[in-house]
């Protein structure tokens, strides 16, 4: 694209030289069909994006800029090659302010500390990264201690499908199940998560009204809420992996005893249970280190997931010195069993004559 020199400068341009050219912005016709795009709304307050400046012909946008970035940042980004991405600039620019803007407006308050340029939006969008990121750790606090509550007591995370929708938080009659009712009272009494719960409830309805005019698939799409069942999921996960990295530690390369058997679920899928017996401190130490859906139930497939689960976490099938098993073919059959898999594996020959 053929630039206007009022959208250039050089690289080697001095500060002074760079002051200069931000004096020269913004370019801002009013009354235009960008007017929306001049201001940023936080908290119900009207800031102006100064940074936002429009490169026009004909009277027409034909680009739109960011003139800190411009003269400030270290390298080329949309607004410095210039955006006309016009159908879904309100996100282009959103998306501007929270990243590569952040350093070129820090450069910039380095270099025009006092200086005549009005700064206030670059300091608040600044704030408000800084309130938003403050936000969003504390939110995710929240939900790792409810998590870490209802995984001790045993209780279920999920309702059932309908009320466990946000449109649907507001009906305080329903039950929405635990995670969800948790967040509720907690937020009762906490200012942060209160206020992100009704954004999120807000959100939640206008994506399903949006979704019904369009007809189209459900699904959160671009909706982040930080409460669907995708971040208790990768919350649980989280938690798994620092229990497991605890067992394992605890475990080291000690001798261990394996538990395993297996069951159907609720879904009527067949889940098998790995737990690790060994001494830790002195003291007999049993654990739940992994729970995995069967699709073999023979012994080779308890093997194999045995096996895989072990070479995942570095856990050694020679230091296994005792088995409890059920005594189903699967599981203690002589030859092809799980535990004379477990036993070839670690050197053990496989007895010909099992009556002997
Ligand atoms: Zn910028």
């Amino acid at each position: 694209m053929h630039k206007h020199e009022n959208f250039k400068l050089q690289l080697t341009a001095t500060i002074p030289q760079k002051l200069a050219f931000l004096m020269q912005h913004p370019i801002q016709p009013i009354n235009s069909e960008y007017d929306k795009l001049y201001y940023l709304m936080i908290m119900n307050e009207k800031i102006p994006r100064k940074w936002i400046t429009i490169e026009l012909m004909c009277n027409k946008a034909k680009a739109v800029y960011c003139s800190i970035c411009l003269a400030f940042a270290v390298c080329e980004n949309t607004f410095t090659t210039g955006s006309t991405n016009f159908r879904h600039m309100h996100s282009v620019i959103k998306i501007h302010e929270t990243k590569v803007h952040i350093s070129a407006v820090e450069a910039y308050l380095r270099s025009s500390k006092n200086k005549s340029f009005d700064n206030s939006i670059s300091i608040k969008i600044l704030n408000e990264k800084n309130r938003q990121i403050y936000s969003n750790v504390h939110i995710i606090k929240q939900i790792f201690e409810i998590i870490k509550f209802l995984g001790k007591q045993n209780l279920p995370y999920r309702g059932s499908n309908v009320t466990e929708t946000l449109s649907h938080f507001v009906n305080e009659n329903l039950n929405h199940g635990n995670f969800l009712e948790m967040i509720r009272i907690i937020s009762k009494n906490d200012q942060i998560l209160r206020d992100h719960l009704e954004k999120a409830i807000l959100k939640s309805k206008r994506r399903k009204k949006k979704l019904k005019l369009s007809e189209k698939s459900k699904g959160r799409g671009s909706l982040i809420t930080l409460l669907s069942k995708t971040t208790v999921n990768k919350v649980i996960d989280v938690v798994l992996d620092q229990i497991r990295n605890l067992i394992k530690k605890e475990i080291g390369n000690k001798r261990f005893s394996l538990q395993m058997d297996s069951t159907q679920d609720i879904s009527v899928y067949d889940q098998a249970t790995i737990c690790l017996r060994y001494i830790y401190n002195g003291k007999i130490t049993e654990r739940l280190f992994a729970l995995t859906k069967v699709t073999n139930s023979s012994g080779k497939g308890f093997f194999d997931i045995l096996s895989e689960c072990f070479l995942k976490h570095g856990i050694q099938m020679r230091n296994i010195i005792g088995e409890l098993f059920n005594g189903a073919a699967n599981m203690r059959g002589e030859l092809v069993g799980l535990l004379a898999l477990i036993r070839q594996q670690q050197g053990f020959e496989p007895n010909p004559n099992p009556e002997k």
